[in-house]
């Protein structure tokens, strides 16, 4: 048999009528009732042979556009010596995100996260001119990352599939063509695998580097979150950066005093207590946007300790009482170096930190003029405005500070961005109020510029025979978690729903009932369509009810269905519909294939 039809009765498939007990979203549900991912261990998944068709439709979508724009495919192993991961401390800087292992000899060895380093010392290897450059490279391959929370099926894998590409170029300039030239490529991509996205300015993070964007799915079950201004410029949260506010008048300002506080340490406590003994001069009530509160945390520097080794630093940031810190927006500022709340031992090893009490006065700059040993770093939320005034801690058991007016009587070492975004907070591009949207990245690209090259001696020698570092960048794609996606937007209650573009196959044949007749109209309509190059999964078994051939295909989610039953022995016809019940017709046997053939043509 010449037919490369999916024949139902010996495809390595079993639905489950059931769902799978741990499926946290309808993506990871439905792909493994459908039969075409299962699960070998948390975040780890076995592609089964339906799940194998569509990742390799969008392998070669991606394979297309990324080749389409010059890069050269190759491939690198998964499993990696730690010495280039030591040289450009990732070994350390990727944390407990790193696989990592040893070989019988006792040798370090990591599975990789990313490539970068590798990528890196390849060039370096083979090319030495700026004559060599540009190049760009790339490859499709499997990732390992030890994630803390694996969720969501393939969303958040700790094996997953991506592609990634670097650029390696002479200056510059040539890394910004790129860098749009990737970015133009993904834009191609993710129109041709029908994939919704939005392009948000990002942070850099562990990478390091600078100008960057991500490619996110905007999905429910999303676990980025990022603020759509009404210019339609998106940004993560984590890179959003607040509009610089105007300096304030100071001039009416009383000077600032200190008062008792008894033990109010709550923001409403505050509040309550400040109405009570200390109403305000200008009538109004006290509220949360007076107070100051300052927030101590630790942050773990990888590197920059004694010997160079990781640290340990205490800082305090200022943040207005109405707002919460937001923890990963404050990290993505901190990174490589990670950040928690400060412990115990932390605030111990201050003593000029009063729980509850802790103000500016013996914090950053403060403290420098005070004398105190080892300062506090004080950073200061970039929502708290030159000249405002605040009700903040004393540095005494039940003292606070009225009226302490931040560039007045004290300063920070630095402004961050600390706090929670809001939905209204206004754009950075002065286009209005932002709201807030989840999303799923699905591809990132990076501008690296030297970062690699320095740390790993990649140069070549430019036009005047000087050996100066090349500019990289590096661009991924989540090609597993893309097809998360893909399922994830498109599916009902009844089963999944693929692109035609992506499906594992574009029709999907049913015999159905006991005559023979049926079978034989299904077979030769299968032949047909094969003639005109469209792909068929065939449900050829027999003592099959229709109830349930008819289950399977809306689990399965072939875009169209096409039923030879009891309607072709009677009258004559074959049954037409689309995967999601639309467009049902009868239609001659005779002209089945051409219908089909046109229905899959307009749905490409
Ligand atoms: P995330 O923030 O979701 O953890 P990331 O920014 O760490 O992702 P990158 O290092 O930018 O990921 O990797 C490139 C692409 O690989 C991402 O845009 C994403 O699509 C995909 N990816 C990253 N981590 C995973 C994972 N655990 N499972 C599946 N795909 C992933
Ligand atoms: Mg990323």
């Amino acid at each position: 048999m010449n037919s490369t039809a999916l024949r139902m009765s010996t495809l390595f498939l079993r639905t489950l009528r059931e769902d799978p007990a741990d499926a946290d979203v309808d993506s990871a549900r439905l792909l493994q009732r459908a039969g075409y991912i299962r699960k070998a261990a948390p975040g780890i998944w076995t592609w089964l042979p339906l799940g194998l068709r569509v990742l390799n439709k969008i392998e070669s979508v991606v394979r297309e556009e990324i080749n389409g724009i010059g890069a050269q495919e190759v491939h690198f192993p998964a499993l990696l010596p730690r010495e280039p991961y030591e040289a450009t401390h990732r070994w350390e800087e990727y944390g407990d995100n790193i696989f990592r292992l040893k070989d019988r000899h006792e040798a370090d060895y990591l599975l990789a996260p990313t490539h970068e380093e590798m990528f890196t010392l390849l060039v370096k290897d083979m090319y030495s001119s700026y004559k060599d450059l540009p190049v760009t490279l790339y490859q499709i391959q499997t990732k390992y990352r030890d994630e803390f929370r694996p969720r969501a099926g393939l969303v958040r894998g700790r094996e997953f599939i991506m592609k990634d590409a670097y650029s390696f170029t002479i200056d510059e300039e040539g890394l910004r063509k790129a860098y749009n030239d990737e970015r133009g490529a993904y834009e191609r991509i993710f129109r041709r695998l029908g994939v919704n996205y939005v392009i948000v300015s990002a942070m850099s993070g562990p990478m390091g580097g600078s100008q960057s964007e991500e490619f996110l799915a905007p999905l429910a079950i999303g676990e980025d979150t990022f603020a759509l201004a009404p210019s339609g410029k998106a940004w993560n949260v984590e890179a959003l950066t607040t509009p610089k506010l105007d300096d304030l008048d100071v001039s009416q300002i009383p000077a600032a005093e200190k008062r008792a506080t008894l033990d109010a340490k709550t923001i409403d406590g505050m509040i309550a207590l400040a109405d009570a003994r200390y109403p305000r001069a200008d009538g109004r009530a006290w509220a949360a946007t007076d107070i100051l509160k300052n927030v101590v945390i630790a942050v773990k520097h990888p590197d920059g300790g004694e010997d160079d080794k990781p640290w340990r630093e205490v800082v305090a940031i200022g943040v207005p009482g109405d707002r919460q810190v937001d923890m990963k927006r404050l990290e993505a500022q901190f990174a490589p170096a990670e950040i928690e709340e400060a412990n115990e031992a932390d605030l111990k090893a201050h003593a000029e930190l009063v729980p509850g009490y802790i103000g500016p006065m013996v914090l950053g700059p403060q403290a420098k003029a005070a004398g105190i040993e080892h300062p506090v770093r004080y950073l200061i939320d970039a929502h708290v405005a030159k000249g405002s005034a605040w009700f903040t801690g004393a540095d005494e058991n039940e003292v606070d500070y009225y009226d302490l007016v931040y560039g007045r009587d004290f300063e920070a070492d630095g402004v961050v961005e600390a706090v929670e975004v809001r939905p209204g907070d206004l754009s950075p591009d002065g286009s209005g109020p932002l709201s807030l949207e989840r999303g799923v990245e699905i591809g990132q690209v990076f501008q690296l510029g030297l970062k690699y090259s320095n740390a790993l001696g990649l140069k070549v020698l430019d036009q005047n025979g000087k050996a100066v570092p090349v500019w990289m960048g590096c661009y991924g794609v989540g090609v597993s978690r893309v097809l998360a996606c893909i399922a994830e937007a498109h599916h009902d209650d009844k089963g999944l729903a693929w692109p035609v573009n992506i499906a594992p196959a574009q029709v999907h044949v049913l015999a159905t009932g006991k005559n023979q007749e049926a079978f034989e109209a299904a077979e030769k309509l299968v032949a047909e369509l094969e003639s005109r190059g469209i792909e068929v999964l065939y449900d050829d078994r027999l003592k099959v009810s229709p109830g349930v051939k008819f289950k399977d295909a809306e689990l399965v989610g072939v875009p169209l269905v096409a039923v030879a039953g009891r309607d072709t022995v009677n009258n004559g016809t074959i049954e037409i519909r689309n995967r999601d019940g639309s467009d049902s017709a009868a239609v001659p046997v005779a002209q089945a294939a051409d219908v089909l053939a046109e229905r899959v043509g307009a749905l490409r």
